[in-house]
């Protein structure tokens, strides 16, 4: 994109996405839940087709002129039913958390039990956070993950959901590095007659591709995010079986939005039609092979990689060990170029804003095309950087040489300047 008219109009806003494309383009991205969407996808979000108002779904609006939008959302249905192989798909929702939001709105009533993962364990804001709409609205209880293997234990959810009898239990997480027992979960769910609802926001990428085990087919529900593995705009979709089609429906609109965002829509369409592409089965074994070489890296330089490993695309370092805490250390990589998010370790001793690990992930290196190669330099250089973290010499010689690696692998549709 030239941004011209931007550069004309706006100079401000000009020189501040200029600045932010500067940052993307010679810095490493590691957040886990970050991705660089294709020029494709860009040219579909930044389309005019933001200026329409469609209220309603397919064929049933409550506004006129909607011939075309009605296409573009009946194929962006399309693509993402074949892509998951799901029944019903709604592709409306404007983010995951309104996604969850009005998962929870079709299926209960505020006050409703739900039984979801603790938050510090690896679960999400909406899945049951004091602060978040979800833990005021509906009555969350909780389940962890086992202390010793960083794993969820599927005895501990089922001891647990048949004393609490939740109306729904909640998997699908935001930094958990293993893979799901969705069987499991849908054994103890219905012997307690609970909902069955996924939360794939991180994995659906990989999901996807064939990549790791689908709830789809097993669970009731299935939200994800559309912006993270899966690589398209920011936005969320619903996936469900057919019986509960429209209560899902009528709880996205008129439930909890008004108009849906049909450039976004579009961009999620496309972004569909790369998912069902070949490439982007490469993409997302390379995504799981960089992670599993990262935290093979990690364990053999003597950090504490909860889990001990991982099956998707993340994974949470405990940095106790090394002598400081998550904060410290996503300060310390952000002076190398290299962008993480601190996160919370299971039972973690302190507190949310400034907890023992960082959540580390491969999805956007991986857009870039790195492989293990680049990885193993990559973890290198994190180790030397929290080992010299005092050394402004070293860490300034660390921040060029996660620039040259950036230069030789540009991100798509995004000019090195
Ligand atoms: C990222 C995430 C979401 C929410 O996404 P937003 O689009 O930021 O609202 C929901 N659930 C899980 C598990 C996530 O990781």
């Amino acid at each position: 994109m030239d941004y011209k008219n931007l550069k004309q109009n706006d100079e401000t806003v000009y020189k501040l996405i200029l600045k932010e494309q500067g940052r993307q383009a010679r810095e490493l991205e590691m957040i886990a839940s970050e991705n660089y969407v294709s020029p494709a996808v860009m040219e579909a979000m930044a389309s005019l087709l933001t200026n329409k108002y469609s209220e309603g779904y397919p064929g049933k609006r409550y506004y006129g002129g909607n011939q075309v939008i009605d296409d573009v959302e009946t194929l962006a249905i399309e693509r993402a039913k074949r892509l998951f192989g799901a029944d019903h798909v709604n592709v409306q929702p404007l983010s995951g958390s309104p996604a969850n939001a009005a998962v929870y709105m079709a299926f209960l009533k505020p006050g409703d039990k739900v039984l979801g993962l603790k938050l510090d364990h690896g679960g999400h804001l909406s899945h049951g956070h004091p602060v978040n709409f979800s833990g005021m609205l509906y009555n969350f209880v909780q389940y962890g993950v086992d202390s010793k293997t960083g794993r969820i234990d599927m005895d501990e959810v089922e001891e647990i959901a048949k004393k609490e009898k939740p109306k729904m239990i909640v998997a699908g997480y935001s930094a958990y590095s293993r893979e799901i027992e969705w069987e499991r979960f849908k054994t103890i769910a219905d012997k307690v007659g609970a909902y069955t609802f996924a939360d794939i926001a991180h994995t659906a990428g990989l999901i996807a591709a064939g990549e790791m085990d689908s709830p789809v087919g097993i669970f009731d529900i299935i939200t994800t995010t559309t912006h993270k593995t899966l690589r398209g705009p920011r936005g969320a979709v619903i996936m469900c079986k057919e019986e509960y089609a429209a209560q899902v429906n009528k709880a996205v609109f008129p439930g909890m939005q008004g108009g849906p965002h049909d450039h976004i829509t579009a961009a999620k369409a496309v972004a569909f039609g790369e998912a069902l592409k070949p490439e982007f089965k490469v993409y997302a074994a390379q995504v799981i092979k960089n992670a599993k070489t990262l935290a093979a890296e990690f364990a053999e330089k003597g950090y504490r990689v909860i889990s001990g490993g991982t099956d998707n695309h993340l994974m949470v370092v405990d940095m106790t060990n090394k002598g400081l805490s998550g904060k410290e250390a996503e300060a310390v990589l952000d002076r190398i170029g290299i962008s993480v998010s601190r996160s919370t370790v299971p039972n973690d001793p302190n507190p949310p804003m400034n907890p023992s690990g960082v959540r580390f992930g491969t999805p956007a290196l991986t857009t870039r095309g790195m492989k293990e190669e680049e990885v193993k330099r990559i973890a290198g250089w994190i180790e030397a950087a929290i080992e010299n973290r005092e050394n402004i010499e070293v860490l300034d010689s660390i921040k060029n040489e996660v620039e040259e690696l950036c230069e030789a692998f540009p991100v798509p549709g995004i000019h090195n300047s």
